[in-house]
This record gives structure tokens, C-alpha cells and sequence, in this order.
């Protein structure tokens, strides 16, 4: 049944960059080091030190605007959010606010129930980030809290969306597009799990036809794309109920709860903050000339969608194959790299989407660390090609480069799996088996053209796989035929 209402999601997404180092000041970025081993004066707040902007960081907002459609702001500020939390030491979060560096974006996403569709991207600016709580849980520690300021100060991007989203699918397809486009610009890990890519989704409902939105819930800490979505559809439900039962939903902030798949109120309109946003004066406006601009445009790198399209209209794969050999950079680059060796698009896709990934899987490794190299699959490739192994005995020689780091001929050669091709010698073994299953080849020649199939299995056994399946073919069907 169609639910009475229509759902309105706006999400943002806080992105960790992968500068080296943090964002005002020299420290390093690296994750999971001993607490507070990673500061200074500037990200401790001492009084007295001040910030200096990190130039990779807008080099990397740049991109990611410039990547999602955006126009880039010649002048922007940074400004004070301020509010005090033990993990944030000087009671400001350097932000932007009125001035951010990009906005008017858009991606084009794709569902399967309501097809292509465009979101649009309110603004993208740069942070800082808060350090961390660490809670006491030994039975000395027990109730008392640590603060690790390692990862203050460590440059955020939050990219915030138009209320655009109609669905939790749709919100699903918007994040993993962002995703994809910060991990191949390198400008983030992508790391759910440790923090690094970060979503809040507002959502709310409305009757059909009501052109106002409803009042929104903003939903927090959640760190998985399955988790998003089980969130955002719970806080529909709950809305729904909310609305049949008393009628009205208050505007709050959530917390999604992964172990019950609940989302609870954290706090309320009333509790919200008033950051008193001001131009931070320790910063001077970030000018960026249109030249600066150009010089990030030239070096994108060639992103998700237009390699899809290169994939399909240069090596002639399918659209399916190329969305899945693209939802990874390496992985397409890899694919890539097959193709400019071997010229045949679809072999390569059905082995790099085929044996290449179950191997990946079944190891848990990245395509980056994936024994079998480019060149090593389509040396094997090429022997398929030329007939000398078949699809079948190439699975074994694949399974053995894996394992061995050796080259398909290598293997070939000494595993002696080279294919038969002799006629004469495939012709041998045909006669031995029709002359040892004489209640089959009546069968056969009585009409029963299933029995084929048995006759070609005898024949592959008894070559141990290695008779070109081609000539065993025509060469069965003449024979069987008297
Ligand atoms: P805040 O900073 O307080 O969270 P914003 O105006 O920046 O407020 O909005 C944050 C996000 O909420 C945006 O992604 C926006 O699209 C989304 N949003 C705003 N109004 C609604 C609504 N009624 N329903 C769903 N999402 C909304
Ligand atoms: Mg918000
Ligand atoms: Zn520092």
C-alpha cells in the first residue's frame, strides 16, 4: 500500500581529507596513534597560537566542488562556530558560514524505482575537526572520561545537500556517489568504520500535495551505508506514527542506535545551539584566482561517470560491466590496463569482474594487492585467444598464478595443460568411447539428443579436460552419426 505521506531527505556528509598534515597547523593526521601524541599549541587552543590555513586542503575542496558541479567562490571566510564541549578546547570550531568556498552543485544519481535524478548541493566548506571522548571502561577508569586531541584540527569538508531526496534508496544512491567521487579524487579514505566519511540525515514527511515540508529530525552517528538507511526508514515509520497519533512532529536531533535499529532524541529545538558565528579574525578571507581553479580542473582525474561511458563506447562492454568494473577507481584501472594490453574488452571484463574479484573476496584483499598483475592475466588471456588452453583449464592456470606468482605460459608449460587440437588425436579417443558405450549410441541414433551431452563429458575426462571442446564437438557429431 502507498504510504500517506511523501519523505523529504536533505543530508550532510562530513568528509575527512587526506592531507598529511592538519588543517592550521603541522601536526600529522595519522590515524590511530598514542592520545595527544599528535599536537601543538595551535590544536591544543593555547592562548596566543594562531591558525595557518593548510593549502592542500583548499587545493582538495576545489576538486571536490569542481567535481560535483559547483562554482567556486573567489572569496570566502572562515568563520567561529562557537560552543563548548570538552573535546574542543579553544570553544570555537573553525568553520565557514556565510562565505563558504563552493555552492550550487549537483550530482545525478540513478534507483531502480524512481530512475535518474538530479540532487542538488546546497554548498561544500572546509572545518576543522574536535578531538575525542575516550570513556573509562576498567574498573579504575570506570566513570570517568580522557580527551585525545589527535584528530582536532584535522580538516573536514562538509558537503550539505538540498532537501532533494524522496527516499531512503535515493539517499543511499546520493552518499555512495559522493563517496565514489571523493575516493577517486584521493581527497578521502572513505572509511566509514574509522570516521573518516560521516553522514547526518535530516529527514521529514509531508502529505502528498502539501507544498511545505514538514518538520524535520536530523539523524546522527551513524557509520555504515546499511545503517543510514535502516535509520532513515525507522525515523519515517516513527514520523508517520507520530503524525496519526497526535499530529505533530518536533524539530530535533537523533541518535540512531545500531544494536536496536532505534533512533532516540538526543535534543530538542529548544536545547539547540545559537553558534554566534563570527569572521574568524586570526584568518584573512581565502582569495582564489580563476587561474588557481584552472590549474585543479586540468588535473582532475578522469571521474566515475566518463569512464563508464569510455569503457562502453571504447572497449564495447556493457553498461552493466562498466558500472560495476567503475564503482572502484583501482579496480577500473586495472580493467584498464587489461585492455590496453589485450584489445578485447568483454574477455577482460568477464575475468576481472568474474575470477579476479571472487578470488579478492574470498582473501578480503584490494585489487591492490592482487598477485595476479595485468600483464600476467592477459598473458593468460592471449593463450585463450590462440586456442592453446581452453576457458575451463585457463580457471586452473589462473588459480595457479594466484598461488605461484608464476606466468600463465610458465604454468602451461609445465603443468603440461597446453589443449589438444590434433585431430587425429581427439578421433582416438572418440572411438574408445564409442566403442565402449554402444547402449548410449543407440539411444543417440534412436532420436535421444540429450545423450550428446554425456559423450562430449567422457571425452573431456578422458582427455583431462585438455581436448578442444570445438573439435570434440564436430568431431562427436560426425562419428555419432555412423
Ligand atoms: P542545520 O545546519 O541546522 O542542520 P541547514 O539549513 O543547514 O540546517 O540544513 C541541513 C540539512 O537539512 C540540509 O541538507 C537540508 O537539505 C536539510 N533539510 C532542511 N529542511 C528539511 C526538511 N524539512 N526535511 C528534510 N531535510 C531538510
Ligand atoms: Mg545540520
Ligand atoms: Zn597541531
Amino acid at each position: 500500500m502507498k504510504s500517506k505521506y511523501e519523505v523529504v531527505i536533505g543530508l550532510e556528509v562530513h568528509v575527512q581529507l587526506t592531507t598529511k598534515t592538519k588543517i592550521f597547523c603541522g601536526c600529522s593526521t595519522e590515524f590511530g596513534q598514542t592520545p595527544n601524541s599528535q599536537t601543538c599549541p595551535v590544536c591544543l587552543g593555547l592562548p596566543g597560537a594562531l591558525p595557518v590555513l593548510n593549502k592542500q586542503v583548499v587545493e582538495f575542496a576545489i576538486k571536490t566542488g569542481l567535481a560535483t558541479h559547483c562554482s567556486i567562490a573567489p572569496r570566502s571566510i572562515f568563520a567561529r562556530k562557537n560552543y563548548f564541549y570538552p573535546d574542543l578546547p579553544k570553544g570555537y570550531q573553525i568553520s565557514q558560514f556565510e562565505l563558504p568556498i563552493c555552492e550550487h552543485g549537483h550530482l545525478d544519481i540513478k534507483t531502480e524505482e524512481s530512475g535518474a535524478k538530479t540532487i542538488g548541493i546546497t554548498r561544500i566548506h572546509m572545518e576543522e575537526d574536535a578531538g575525542k571522548l575516550i570513556h573509562g571502561d576498567t574498573p579504575d577508569t570506570a566513570g570517568a572520561s580522557f580527551v585525545d586531541l589527535n584528530r582536532a584540527c584535522t580538516p573536514l569538508l562538509e558537503i550539505v545537500s538540498e532537501p532533494d531526496m524522496r527516499s531512503s534508496d535515493e539517499a543511499i544512491a546520493y552518499l555512495k556517489k559522493i563517496h565514489q567521487i571523493v575516493v577517486y579524487l584521493g581527497v578521502c579514505d572513505g572509511n566509514l568504520e574509522q570516521g573518516s566519511f560521516r553522514c547526518d540525515a535530516n529527514v521529514s514527511i509531508r502529505p502528498w500535495g502539501q507544498e511545505e515540508f514538514g518538520t524535520r529530525a536530523e539523524l546522527k552517528n551513524i557509520n555504515s551505508f546499511r545503517f543510514i538507511k535502516q535509520a532513515i526508514e525507522y525515523e519515517i515509520e516513527r514520523q508517520a506514527e507520530v503524525l496519526e497519533d497526535s499530529g505533530r512532529v518536533i524539530q530535533e536531533t537523533r541518535l540512531f542506535d545500531a544494536g536496536s535499529g532505534l533512533t532516540r532524541s538526543m535534543r530538542g529545538k529548544e536545547e539547540a545551539h545559537d553558534y554566534r558565528y563570527f569572521p574568524d579574525p586570526d584568518l584573512v578571507p581565502l582569495v582564489i584566482s580563476p587561474e588557481w581553479i584552472e590549474r585543479v580542473r586540468q588535473d582532475l582525474p578522469e571521474l566515475p561517470e566518463a569512464k563508464l561511458e569510455r569503457f562502453v563506447s571504447e572497449y564495447g562492454i556493457p553498461h552493466y560491466d562498466a558500472e560495476v568494473l567503475t564503482a572502484d577507481r583501482a579496480v577500473g584501472d586495472y580493467f584498464d590496463a587489461c585492455v590496453k594490453l589485450h584489445g578485447d574488452g568483454k574477455a577482460c571484463s568477464n575475468w576481472v569482474m568474474g575470477e579476479v574479484q571472487r578470488q579478492l573476496k574470498d582473501e578480503g584483499i584490494g585489487i591492490a594487492a592482487c598477485p595476479v598483475s595485468p600483464e600476467m592475466l592477459v598473458g593468460m588471456l592471449k593463450r585463450i585467444a590462440d586456442n592453446t588452453i581452453s576457458g575451463k583449464i585457463a580457471k586452473t592456470v589462473f588459480d595457479e598464478m594466484w598461488k605461484s606468482g608464476k606466468n600463465a605460459d610458465a604454468i602451461i608449460e609445465e603443468k603440461g595443460l597446453k589443449q589438444v587440437t590434433d585431430t587425429g588425436a581427439i578421433e582416438t579417443v572418440i572411438d574408445e568411447i564409442i566403442a565402449a558405450n554402444p547402449g548410449q549410441v543407440e539411444e543417440y541414433r534412436g532420436g535421444k539428443e540429450k545423450v550428446f551431452g554425456f559423450f562430449v563429458g567422457q571425452v573431456m575426462k578422458a582427455s583431462k579436460g585438455k581436448a578442444n571442446p570445438a573439435a570434440v564437438n564436430e568431431l562427436l557429431k560426425k562419428k555419432l552419426q555412423g
